[in-house]
């Protein structure tokens, strides 16, 4: 009669790998879920604030039950590096309303540029991402701003697509090599 420890050992084998392929999957969605630089109210000072969670305690911590929360950096960090961080609860409540890429791409979506009219589709914040139209006029990136300033940058701009900020950007820096012709404002005109 063959031995039956093979068959045991493989069905181990293959429990050991289902119980570390469950922990990983759990380990690297609380990772996904927790990083990036997120915008919440301070509760002490009523402000905006650009926080950090760190993903990776709240990753190690998955697998047990809850991902643990706590913050990795925040803007009113090193002052106010003592604080409670009661802020994480709003993280917890909503971690994705809160996190500025997605704050953002709200913002975008089914506006039109300011310049040449083209409705805005999926943002490609790796390439050609959008920018903005300030109210003198000048284009700019989003590079050029504080992460807790959104909601004020937000408010005082307008949605510019990459191409018309490139265009813009090389018509504000060297005006003698530009032909002028009028600015078409307002979304294209029909083709019919
Ligand atoms: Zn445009």
């Amino acid at each position: 009669m063959p031995t039956p420890y093979p068959l045991v050992a493989g069905v181990a084998v293959l429990v050991g790998l289902g119980v570390l392929f469950l922990f990983a999957r759990r380990l690297l969605g609380a990772w996904l879920k927790y990083r990036g630089t997120r915008i919440v109210v301070c509760p002490e000072s009523r402000e905006m604030v650009a926080v950090e969670v760190d993903a990776g305690h709240a990753a190690f911590s998955a697998p047990q039950g809850r991902p643990q929360l706590r913050l990795e950096a925040c803007t009113r960090w090193p002052e106010r590096k003592g604080c409670g961080q009661e802020c994480l609860g709003q993280i917890e409540s909503a971690p994705e309303a809160c996190l500025l890429r997605n704050i953002l791409a709200d913002w975008y979506a089914g506006k039109s540029c300011a310049v040449c009219g083209r409705t805005f589709g999926v943002i490609q914040w790796h390439d050609h991402k959008p920018a903005l139209l300030g109210r003198d006029g000048v284009t700019v990136e989003w590079d050029g701003f504080k992460a807790e300033q959104v909601v004020d940058v937000l408010a005082s701009h307008e949605p510019v697509c990459w191409d018309c900020h490139i265009a813009e950007t090389f018509r504000h820096e060297h005006p003698e090599l530009v032909t002028e012709r009028p600015r078409r404002l307002g979304p294209p005109p029909s083709m019919v």
